[in-house]
């Protein structure tokens, strides 16, 4: 899973937001010109910010989660090995989305083993937040992207050693840092 790159298109947007501190923006629910911090920068095609200015999207979404009384339910499913596989695989595909890979993954192609293949540690679902032996799913050759047969799930741990590179760079750095340190 390599570090996220911003896009040139999201650089701008970034760019532009942060440097025009004058440009304002009208939010749809309270109707108020505010300063375009006051949004969250989005992705969504022809936009730049959301529509809701902050304040009204946080309690939108407050208002949301008490109506639906579902925030608990929803936070204990995603860890759960099925919430896990779900989250894998929407997370999979916006990463898809954002570097331009291909992406044909289906959720039955997301299957997390009880042990990281890499490091045979056990993957635990229930991680509060992204931890060392939670599952992450990774792309076998980082340019082929997320097509079934090129994706694994491996701990997070083994993620960030691993990263994006190739066998023998794995291999000439494992040589060298025991050369190093025998
Ligand atoms: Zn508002």
């Amino acid at each position: 899973m390599p570090k996220h790159i911003f896009t040139p298109e999201e650089t701008a947007r970034g760019a532009a937001k942060r440097t025009i501190t004058d440009a304002t923006r009208a939010c749809v629910e309270c109707g108020t010109e505010k300063p375009i911090g006051e949004f969250i920068l989005t992705l969504a095609r022809g936009r730049d910010v959301l529509r809701r200015c902050r304040l009204c999207r946080n309690r939108r979404n407050a208002e949301r989660v008490r109506a639906t009384g579902k925030y608990a339910e929803t936070v204990a499913f995603y860890r759960t090995r099925e919430g896990k596989k779900k989250a894998l695989w929407s997370n999979a595909r916006t990463r898809a989305k954002r570097y331009g890979l291909p992406f044909s993954l289906a959720l039955a192609d997301i299957a997390i083993p009880e042990h990281c293949p890499l490091l045979g540690i056990p993957l635990k679902m229930d991680n509060p937040t992204c931890s060392p032996d939670s599952p992450t799913v990774d792309c076998r050759i980082p340019s082929l992207g997320y097509v079934p047969g090129n994706i694994w799930v491996i701990s997070f741990r083994a993620n960030t050693i691993k990263s994006d590179a190739s066998l023998a760079e794995m291999e000439r750095l494992t040589a060298n840092l025991r050369a190093a340190l025998e």
